[in-house]
């Protein structure tokens, strides 16, 4: 039951298709696990492609059948670049993480950062950075500073800090505001996708692709 979900400017952002790789990724992962921010992508990229199609003087409200002729057109164009490879179902890592670090978790190359805690640096553009981190039950995670954004979603096991509580698929979306110390939860040792904007890179990149949108 996935209780934490991303935000509609990240999946505005990730509709047009301008986030850089690694929030790409965590966001993509975090669609394949769950299937109400699969549905609110689909109305997105209707609502993305409406605005296309009208060009440049769009400014006429949407009519009704151009929103069905996109919503027809999506439905038609299956299956999307984004999963272009095949992946295995029912694995701990989400297809699209799969096809940047295999099919297992038994293959990943991990690195200790101490404690017990161990990452794996995924390569992606050089705007943001991907990691994926295994921190052993009742561990606490790293220190890490909150320069910008920072996506967590939960692949295994859980981790909660002082207000919440964060199982598989779900993703916690932090920025500067946000202080916390997540702990892995006692029971089962947790594997995180983390990803993390270069500092002050991503601020202010949201909400120049989201400006396009937010005249609805
Ligand atoms: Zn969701
Ligand atoms: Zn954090």
């Amino acid at each position: 039951m996935i209780t934490h979900h991303l935000s509609d400017k990240l999946l505005m952002a990730y509709s047009a298709g301008s986030l850089p790789e690694a929030f790409n990724l965590a966001v993509a992962s975090h669609i394949a696990m769950c299937d109400e921010c699969r549905a609110r992508l689909a109305s997105f990229d209707a609502v993305g492609g409406a605005l296309l199609d009208q060009g440049p003087e769009g400014r006429e409200p949407m009519t009704k059948g151009a929103l069905e002729a996109t919503l027809e057109r999506i439905k038609s164009t299956a299956p999307t670049p984004r999963q272009r490879k095949s992946v295995s179902q029912n694995a701990t890592l989400p297809g699209p993480l799969q096809q940047y670090v295999g099919e297992d978790v038994a293959g990943i190359k991990w690195r200790s950062v101490g404690n017990g805690v161990r990452q794996m640096i995924i390569p992606t553009s050089a705007q943001a950075t991907a990691r994926l981190l295994y921190i052993p039950a009742g561990v606490a995670v790293p220190d890490h500073g909150h320069g910008g954004m920072e996506l967590t979603l939960v692949l295994q096991g859980a981790f909660e800090d002082q207000s919440d509580w964060f199982g598989r698929g779900d993703i916690e979306v932090a920025d500067e505001s946000t202080e916390h110390q997540p702990v892995a939860a006692p029971g089962a040792d947790c594997i995180c996708l983390a990803v993390t904007d270069a500092p002050l890179k991503f601020r202010g990149l949201l909400p120049r692709l989201a400006q396009p949108f937010l005249g609805i």
